[in-house]
């Protein structure tokens, strides 16, 4: 078991899911994405979304885009829709995930 993974502490749970960055046999690469889970699913899967913006020249204005990507959610974090989550890349872990949470990013405490 890793206690933490580029910097980020490993969750107070535990779990047997081999594919678990923190309690399984899995190396994750440095290649960091944000996302909020838009879809869960029983298999341990999520679904992640975030908006980026590109600049347009000829309108001297923003073009706010939105991408896609199916994660692997393991037990331990559980991450539930509508949270904010960081995902690393990692080898290809089925048909359409290559990517794993490692942290739920914890926003508006003062809530
Ligand atoms: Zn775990």
């Amino acid at each position: 078991m890793k206690k933490e993974i580029l910097g980020i502490k490993a969750p107070k749970k535990t779990c047997t899911d081999q594919k678990c960055p923190f309690h399984g046999q899995l190396n994750v690469k440095k290649e960091l994405v944000k996302g909020k889970v838009i879809k869960k699913d029983v298999n341990h899967s999520a679904t992640i979304e975030w908006d980026y913006s590109i600049p347009v020249p000829k309108y001297e204005r923003y073009e706010i885009r939105r991408s896609r990507l199916r994660v692997h959610n393991p037990p331990c974090l559980d991450a539930q829709v509508g949270q904010q989550v960081l995902v690393a890349k990692t080898r290809p872990l089925s048909k359409t995930k290559t990517h794993v949470i490692i942290q739920i990013i914890e926003e508006g405490k003062t809530k």
